[in-house]
C-alpha cells in the first residue's frame, strides 16, 4: 500500500470537475464474458458423416439450439474405408448449406475419419496428413458459404494430447480442435469443462447427451445431464454438451429432444457453435476501447476479420435515453432475452447500465437526441442493404404535430408513408416496400441530432439496417 500522491489527487479532483461540467458523462464499465453479458454460454457439437445429422439439426432448430456440425468431407468413401455408419457425405451439403445460414457452424472431422483404439504416436503421425487436415478444411470452403473453418474434431478422439498434432492442426488455421478422452473407459460421459478450455487444441466440453455406446444398451440418465447444465447456469460458464446423432432418439419425449428443450431460450444464455465462441474470446482479449472524445470511444484491435469478425459486448454506464451510433450507424435497441447470433450489433439497456454490442474496429458516439420537431422537407436517406450495396433514396415529411406523413421515393418508385408519428424523441415511420411482386413491410424508428436523422430500418423477418437522412 502507498498513500496517494498530491499529483495523483490533484488529477482526480480535476476529472471529476469536468465530469461535473459536462453534466451527464458516459462511462466505458468493461468488456462482456459472454456476448450480450449472457451468464451462460450454451454450446453443442455433434459428429460424423451419418444420414442421422438432418434429424439432428431439424430437432435443435426447433428449439434454437446452434452447434457446431463435425463431418468427414471425404466423397463417396470407398466401402471398406468406411467408417461404421459414415454414409455418403455428399447428400448432407445442401441441409449444411442451410444450416450455417441458420446460424450453425460447419467444422472438420477429417475427409476419411482414421482411427485406432487406442492411438499412439506412430499411429498419429502417419494418420494426420495434409490430405485429412487442410483437405477437409478446403472442402468446407469449397462445398459452403462459410468464410472461414475454425473448429477440428479428433476422429474417435484419437491424437488430441500430442502436442506435435496440435501444432499440424493449429498450423491448418483452425483455432479450436474438440477431444473426445478415454472412450475405452467412459472418460468421454462427463469430462466437466464448464467455460473455455485453457488449451483450445485440446478442448473439452461438459458432457455427451447420447447413448454410452453404439449398441443402445446404456439408458441415459435425462436427470443427471439437466442437473450437470444447471450447475453451470448457477455459476455461469460455458454448458459445452456433444452428441453422435446416430447414437440418439428422436421424437419430442425422447431425452435428446426434451434435453434441447431443457436447455433452450434461456434468457440470459448465448446460442453459439464452439468455433465462433473461441473466436470471441480472442476478439474480447485483443480488443482496446478508449475514450476518444467526451462520449465517444473508439473501439479497436488488430486482428484479422476473416476470422476474428464476430461482435463482442461492451458495458457502459450512460444517462437514460441516450443513443448509440457506431460508425455513424444508429444500433437497433432489443430487448432481454437470448442471444443467437455472432456477428450482429445491437444494444440493450438495464436500468443505467448500456451493453453494447458492435463488430470490433468501431468508433462509438453517444448522444442524446434533440426533440423531434421541424421535420418537414425533403431528406436524403443513405443505406447499405442487406446485399452490402449503398443506396439513396428521397424521404418526403409533413408533421403535424407528433404526426407524420410523406413519402419514400428511390429508383424502385415511390412509396408512401402509411404510418407516422412522433413518440418521445423517437420518429416512427411505416412504409411498404414493392420489390419483386411481393410487398416487404418496413418499420422505421429513428432520432434526430442536429441536421440528420439516424434512423433504423426494420425489414419483416430480417435484421435492421442503419440509414442516415440529411437535409
Ligand atoms: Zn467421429
Amino acid at each position: 500500500m502507498h498513500s496517494m500522491m498530491p499529483e495523483k489527487l490533484l488529477e482526480i479532483l480535476f476529472l471529476f470537475a469536468a465530469t461535473a461540467a459536462l453534466g451527464q458523462e458516459v462511462r466505458f464499465v468493461g468488456k462482456a464474458k459472454y456476448l450480450n453479458n449472457a451468464r451462460v454460454a450454451v454450446v453443442h457439437s455433434i459428429d460424423d458423416s451419418t444420414k442421422y445429422v438432418p434429424a439432428t439439426i431439424d430437432a435443435m432448430d426447433k428449439y434454437g439450439i446452434k452447434s457446431t456440425i463435425f463431418v468427414s468431407t471425404e466423397n463417396d468413401p470407398v466401402p471398406e474405408d468406411r467408417f461404421f455408419t459414415q454414409l455418403q457425405i455428399r447428400g448432407l451439403w445442401p441441409r449444411l448449406r442451410q444450416a450455417i445460414a441458420d446460424g450453425h457452424e460447419i467444422g472438420s472431422h477429417s475427409r476419411q475419419h482414421p482411427c485406432k483404439k487406442p492411438d499412439d504416436e506412430s499411429f498419429c503421425a502417419s494418420a494426420y496428413t495434409d490430405y485429412e487436415i487442410a483437405g477437409s478444411r478446403d472442402d468446407i470452403l469449397r462445398l459452403t458459404q462459410q468464410p472461414y473453418v475454425w473448429s477440428w474434431c479428433y476422429p474417435c478422439g484419437n491424437c488430441a494430447t500430442y502436442p506435435f498434432i496440435q501444432k499440424r492442426i493449429a498450423a491448418a488455421g483452425y483455432i479450436v480442435a474438440r477431444n473426445y478422452p478415454n472412450e475405452l473407459t467412459n472418460g468421454h460421459v462427463r469430462p466437466g469443462v464448464r467455460d473455455f478450455d485453457g488449451n483450445p487444441m485440446n478442448a473439452g466440453y461438459t458432457q455427451v447427451v447420447q447413448h454410452r455406446n453404439a449398441a443402445k444398451a446404456d439408458l441415459v440418465d435425462s436427470v443427471a445431464i439437466k442437473a450437470e447444465f444447471d450447475q453451470v447456469l448457477d455459476k455461469g460458464g460455458v454448458y459445452h454438451f456433444m452428441s453422435h446423432p446416430q447414437w440418439l432418439d428422436y421424437g419430442p419425449d425422447a431425452f435428446y429432444e426434451s434435453h434441447l428443450r431443457y436447455v433452450s431460450r434461456r434468457p440470459d444464455a448465448w446460442y453459439v457453435p464452439m468455433g465462433p465462441l473461441y473466436a470471441f474470446r480472442t476478439i474480447r482479449d485483443k480488443t482496446a476501447v478508449k475514450r476518444d472524445g467526451a462520449n465517444v470511444f473508439s473501439v479497436s484491435n488488430g486482428l484479422d476479420r476473416k476470422i476474428y469478425g464476430g461482435a463482442l459486448t461492451l458495458e457502459f454506464d450512460a444517462p437514460a435515453g441516450v443513443e448509440v451510433l457506431s460508425d455513424r450507424r444508429l444500433l437497433a435497441t432489443r430487448g432481454a432475452g437470448p442471444a443467437d447470433r455472432w456477428d450482429r450489433e445491437y444494444v440493450r439497456r438495464e436500468g443505467s447500465r448500456v451493453f453494447v454490442t458492435v463488430l470490433s474496429n468501431t468508433k462509438l458516439e453517444f448522444f442524446q437526441p434533440d426533440a423531434p420537431g421541424g421535420l418537414t422537407g425533403t431528406w436524403k436517406l443513405r443505406y447499405r442493404a442487406p446485399n452490402g450495396k449503398d443506396r439513396e433514396s428521397t424521404l418526403e415529411l409533413t408533421q403535424d404535430g407528433s404526426s407524420l406523413s410523406g413519402a419514400l421515393s428511390s429508383e424502385r418508385g415511390k412509396t408512401p408513408v402509411t404510418a407516422g408519428r412522433v413518440e418521445g424523441n423517437s420518429v416512427i415511420l411505416e412504409v411498404v416496400r414493392k420489390g419483386n411482386g411481393d410487398e416487404v413491410p418496413v418499420t422505421c424508428r429513428g432520432v434526430r441530432k442536429g441536421d440528420s436523422l439516424y434512423l433504423s430500418l426494420g425489414f419483416a423477418g430480417g435484421e435492421p439496417v442503419a440509414a442516415i437522412a440529411s437535409r
